[in-house]
């Protein structure tokens, strides 16, 4: 039987979400017919005239697993409309693990970091030197979310402080923000061997601690740093470059999508796109960027 058949499916659907429940992620899905609904094949079928763009041309890590071919529907923004409003991602399933799942009662970031513990859940767990959590600020109106965690976070238990973080700290200088403004993590919290492209299980293990930190902190807008976060996020396997830049919805908060600091350092002259992206984040904040001193 093939992979990705709907009993396969289910049964998979059926063991996360007993592990939600281990989590204390109650009532994770408002409606658990969700998965007969899947069986009955009432999800949206995956058509010819929506290619999947292989994320290859903005791939940051070794790639473990193969491309994915499920197929979602990302709306096309209006063409010439002023303001497109934030479009939802349709899961492929039809299922969503975020957009349904209820938020958790007087949740806090230290409760969500002693939950985590000292996490072995998955098999990163055996290659990490430090839990990389999150940094920044608990209320901050604008979250960074990246992929994973590389050699010197695991090191120093900080996300986002190698070369790529450097790169995303002069970014958000640029917008006139200051680091400790934002609040910056990742999908998974451990580094993945040789700074490979987390897996699936890793994701979907490690996801649940994400949603519960975005939940906490209600920033006003999420910035997806490259794929993995975008497409974890949004539930899609879709290539970023189909959306980037372009307002998304995501349990209430807006979400923009952009390239990686990491493939910004490989590929320079994809920065302007990302400029664009984050003044549309700033123009959404009431941003300026900060005025450049008179040499
Ligand atoms: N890349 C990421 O996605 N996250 C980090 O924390 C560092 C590099």
């Amino acid at each position: 039987m093939p992979d990705g058949s709907p009993a396969i499916l289910q049964k998979k659907i059926e063991v996360r979400l007993r592990y939600y429940e281990d989590l204390g992620i109650r009532q994770f899905y408002k409606d658990r017919r969700g998965s007969e609904r899947f069986h009955a094949g009432a999800a949206p079928k995956a058509t010819d005239s929506q290619p999947v763009v292989s994320d290859e041309e903005i791939s940051l890590r070794k790639s473990a697993t193969q491309a994915k071919t499920v197929k979602s529907a990302v709306p096309t923004p209006a063409v010439g409309a002023a303001k497109p409003a934030p479009a939802p991602i349709v899961p492929p399933s039809g299922i969503s693990l975020f957009t349904d799942a209820e938020k958790m009662k007087d949740d806090s970031l230290l409760k969500i970091r002693e939950d985590i513990g000292e996490c072995t859940r998955c098999k990163l767990h055996k290659g990490r030197n430090k839990i990389v959590f999150g940094d920044g600020n608990l209320k901050a109106r604008l979250v960074f979310v990246g992929e994973a965690p590389g050699a010197d976070e695991d090191k120093q238990g900080i996300p986002f402080v190698g070369r790529a973080g450097k790169l995303l700290t002069q970014m958000i200088e640029a917008m006139g923000l200051q680091r400790q403004d934002v609040y910056i993590c990742n999908v998974v919290k451990c580094r993945p061997p040789e700074n490979r492209k987390p897996e699936d299980d890793e994701v979907s293990t490690c996801s649940p601690y994400l949603l519960r930190q975005l939940d906490v902190i209600e920033p006003k807008v999420l910035v997806c740093l490259g794929a993995v976060a975008a497409q974890t996020l949004l539930e899609t396997n879709r290539g970023i470059s189909q959306f980037r830049g372009e307002w998304m919805e995501w349990r209430g908060h807006k979400l923009m999508a952009t390239y990686h600091p990491a493939y910004l350092l490989r590929n320079p002259a994809a920065k302007a796109d990302v400029w664009k992206d984050l003044q549309k984040v700033m123009a959404e904040l009431g941003l300026q960027p900060p005025k450049r001193a008179k040499s």
